[in-house]
This record gives structure tokens, C-alpha cells and sequence, in this order.
């Protein structure tokens, strides 16, 4: 399948099936915002609760936080990104367009406004205004007066609420270095140059977990977490040759960064990157340490001594996996001279765990079905489709990833079995009632 046609088809199958729709699309819609349907919402919160168990729940040394969106201006002093969180941005003096000045190699110039103008043309040209700094952070005012005073930032990243907590979760958790701190959360972005779908959006999610060792320790850590990362996604069913660990070249390491690599998936539109995973030493504890004037080092009793952290972060988008998921769980399949679209996602990513149809809506299988239906939603997410042959009915689950599908037919009423098939092999077998959960428990697990 030619790349950037399974982009639309990714696309054009999340919005007909409750995927991910266009954000306001009632009134036009609004660039680069998308709103997730009944199906993708489940699906991006399998994303989101893998990671939880993974980084949290699984582990004695990592816990969890939620802070919150706004906080004060100074927090982003101290972390740089008033000064520094920018991208160079350039117009293009032709058609006018703006362009982040490191992504006009890869993305079309020339706008939709301008739309008589070669989007390569323009590019080949160089006619661009030399680049300036562009500030990615969303401004805002809290209160009710709008001026410099009350101005603040919404966040552009989950990280810097970690720091800031770093004291109170020392002292209230009884977690002492080597541990983590996880967080999940929407951050902001001004992005020059959003697109790609859900790929690069200017309002997303991030999975983000600060790890904090002792200063002798951050290399050992870093190539822990490093392969940690890159195996939750094959774990999750990622396919292993479409992902990719990308060393950073001393040259492209921020000042503070002592290593970074990012995991990268070969999406349609090319290697691009999923996850970061940066040493970061102690920049930023000693930043809000200056800044605050907070005393941010950690007393190790057992070696009398003070030190700050050196930090190891696992930063992760929840759009971005979610996208990568869609996108390596697509499969068009021949079968009996027709394509069936199924995706075959990862049982734990699957937005319905199980369909359960009735053959017929006659000789009370309805009735059973519906009883089987509620007996599984305490285990699963379900469901209930009555309507159509029952292989349109198979299809229609295969479609949206549903890996069980569980049929009540005539000898239900009798034997007390129901047909369970599965949708990546698409055999089926017969399974007593009484064992149906147990057994979907034991194939989901
Ligand atoms: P990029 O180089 O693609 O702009 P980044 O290196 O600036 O990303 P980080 O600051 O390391 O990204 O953020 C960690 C993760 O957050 C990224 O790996 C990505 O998954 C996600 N992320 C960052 N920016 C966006 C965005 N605009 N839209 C969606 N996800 C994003």
C-alpha cells in the first residue's frame, strides 16, 4: 500500500468509525485540533493505563502525580523556556507562507490560501526571511485584570510540575533515590507547522516520568530506561522493524543533556519520533533551586552527604502512540475474494474487547445474548450488535480491532455454548458459558 495513502485511509477510517474526529467540525472546523470519539477515547486510554502499569503500578520505585496546568510564570523562567523554548520560524517572501526554518525540507510551502503556487517552486527558490525566534508557549491571564502581572503560561510540557514536586514527594512518599516520579497530561504548544494528523498538534498529551539517582548512577539508569521504553511498544505489538532507536549526536544534545535517544516509528510520512529518553543531570533541580531559593537536595543518611539528583526522563506522547498503534494495526486482508480491513491491535489496546451478537433476533437468542453481554462487562468492554448477516457483523468489529467476537445461536437454548471467534485468525470454536469469561480473560492476558 503506497505510504500516503494508508495515512488516508487511517484518517477517513477514524472519523467514519468514532475514531478521532475534526475538531468544531460544525463550524468549519480549526486547524490542527482533533477530538477523539467513543472508540478512540478507549483506545488512547489503553495507551495511557499501559503506560500507568508499566511506570507506576508494576513497580515499587516509580509513583504517580497530577499537577496542574497553570502554575507560576516563574516556573518557566527557571526552566528556560521563557527564554529559549523556541523554534526558528521563516515566511516565504513568494507565497507567504510560514515555516518552522528545520521543516522546510519536508513539508509542502505554499498555503492553502495560496493555492496557483508550486509548493516545491517556492522551496527551490529559497525565498525565505532569515529566521527569527518564535516563543512556542500558549500565553493566558488569570483573573479577572489582563495585564503583565496576571499573565501566565498554559504548559508546555508535564515535566516541569514533576520538579516542582520533587521535595513534596520526597516527603510525603517515603520514596528515596533511585525513584520516579510518572505523570500523564495535556500540555500546549504553539506549534509553526502542526500536521500530520494527530502526529503534531498544537494541544496534546504527554506520558512523562523524571527519574532521580544518585549522581554516579544517572549512566546505568539511562541505558535501563532506554531499553525499558523501546520494549513497551513492541510488548504492546508494535511491529520491532518499524521502530527504531535514534542516538542523539553530541551536537544535537540540548547544554544540559548528557545523552538523549529517541524511539521512532517509520510512520507513511517517514522516521519520526515517538518517545525521547534524556539524561539531564541535575539542570533542572538546580534551576529551581536557584530560583526558588528552595533547598532541593536530597540528605542521604546513610553516606552523610547532600546532593541534588541527576535526572533520566522518559518523555512519550499519548497522540503520537496512539497514531503509531492505528497505524501498525492496519491490515487489508483478501479473503473468499473480498478484502476485510481488520486492525489487529494488541488486546490491551483494543477500544471493545468483546462483540456479542445473537445469530438470529428470533427463539430468544436476543434475550441470552443480552444476558452473556452484561455477565462479560464486568471483565471487559463490550459489544451488543444485533442488526445485519452475521459476517457483516464480524466484519464491522474486525474494522474497529475487536480481537473476540461471541455468537448465541440454537444450541445455546440446549447445550448451553455459545461460538467464539477470533479476529486475527478468524477460527472459531465452542465454549461452555459458564467458562466464556475466564477463557477470554486467559487469551486477553
Ligand atoms: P519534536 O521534535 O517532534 O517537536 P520534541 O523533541 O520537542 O518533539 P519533547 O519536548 O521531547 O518533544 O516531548 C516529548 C514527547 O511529547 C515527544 O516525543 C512527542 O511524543 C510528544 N510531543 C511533543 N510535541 C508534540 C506535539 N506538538 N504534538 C503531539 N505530541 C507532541
Amino acid at each position: 500500500m503506497p505510504a500516503p495513502d494508508l495515512m488516508d485511509k487511517i484518517v477517513s477510517l477514524s472519523k467514519r468509525r468514532g475514531f478521532v474526529y475534526p475538531s468544531s467540525e460544525i463550524y468549519g472546523g480549526i486547524g490542527s485540533c482533533w477530538d477523539y470519539g467513543p472508540l478512540g477515547a478507549e483506545l488512547k486510554r489503553n495507551v495511557k493505563n499501559a503506560w500507568w502499569q508499566a511506570m507506576v503500578h508494576r513497580r515499587d520505585d516509580v509513583v504517580g502525580l497530577d499537577s496542574s496546568i497553570l502554575q507560576s510564570p516563574r516556573v518557566w523562567e527557571a526552566s528556560g523556556h521563557v527564554q529559549n523554548f523556541t523554534d526558528p520560524l521563516v515566511d516565504c517572501k513568494d507565497c507567504k507562507a510560514r515555516l518552522r526554518a528545520d521543516h522546510v525540507d519536508k513539508l509542502p510551502c505554499g498555503n492553502k490560501a495560496y493555492p496557483g503556487r508550486a509548493a516545491s517552486k517556492c522551496r527551490d527558490a529559497g525565498n525565505f526571511t532569515e529566521a527569527r525566534q518564535f516563543n512556542l508557549m500558549f500565553k493566558t491571564f488569570m483573573g479577572p485584570v489582563e495585564d503583565s502581572a496576571a499573565q501566565a503560561y498554559l504548559r508546555p510540557e508535564t515535566a516541569q510540575g514533576i520538579f516542582i514536586n520533587f521535595m513534596n514527594v520526597l516527603n510525603s512518599s517515603r520514596q528515596k533515590p533511585p525513584f520516579g516520579i510518572a505523570q500523564i497530561g495535556k500540555s500546549f504548544r504553539n506549534e509553526i507547522t502542526p500536521g500530520n494528523f494527530i502526529f503534531r498538534t498544537r494541544e496534546f498529551e504527554q506520558m512523562e516520568m523524571e527519574f532521580f539517582t544518585a549522581p554516579e548512577d544517572w549512566q546505568r539508569w539511562y541505558t535501563y530506561w532506554r531499553d525499558q521504553r523501546f520494549q513497551w511498544y513492541v510488548e504492546l505489538g508494535m511491529d520491532p522493524a518499524k521502530l527504531r532507536m535514534r542516538d542523539h549526536a553530541s551536537d544535537e544534545l540540548a547544554h544540559y543533556a548528557s545523552a538523549c535517544a529517541d524511539v521512532e516509528y517509520e510512520f507513511p510520512f517517514g522516521w519520526s519520533e515517538l518517545e525521547g529518553i534524556a539524561a539531564r543531570g541535575d539542570f533542572d533541580l538546580a534551576q529551581h533551586e536557584k530560583h526558588s531559593g528552595k533547598d532541593l537536595k536530597f540528605f542521604d543518611e546513610a553516606a552523610k552527604r547532600h546532593y541534588l539528583p541527576y535526572v533520566i526522563e522518559p518523555a512519550a506522547g499519548v497522540d503520537r502512540a496512539t497514531l503509531a498503534f492505528m497505524v501498525d494495526a492496519y491490515r487489508e486482508e483478501v479473503v473468499d475474494g473480498e478484502t476485510r480491513v481488520v486492525m489487529r491491535f494488541h488486546p490491551r489496546l483494543a477500544p471493545t474487547k468483546v462483540a456479542v451478537f445473537p445469530l438470529v433476533k428470533k427463539e430468544g437468542m436476543p434475550e441470552r445474548a443480552h444476558a452473556i453481554a452484561d455477565g462479560l462487562r464486568k471483565h471487559f468492554t463490550v459489544f451488543y450488535d444485533e442488526s445485519g448477516a452475521v459476517g457483516r457483523r464480524y466484519r464491522r468489529q474486525d474494522e474497529v480491532g475487536t480481537p473476540f467476537c461471541v455468537t448465541v445461536d440454537g444450541e445455546t437454548a440446549t447445550a448451553n455454548t455459545v461460538t467464539v471467534r477470533e479476529r486475527d485468525s478468524m477460527q472459531q470454536s465452542r465454549v461452555h458459558v459458564d467458562q466464556l469469561a475466564a477463557l477470554l480473560l486467559e487469551k486477553m492476558a
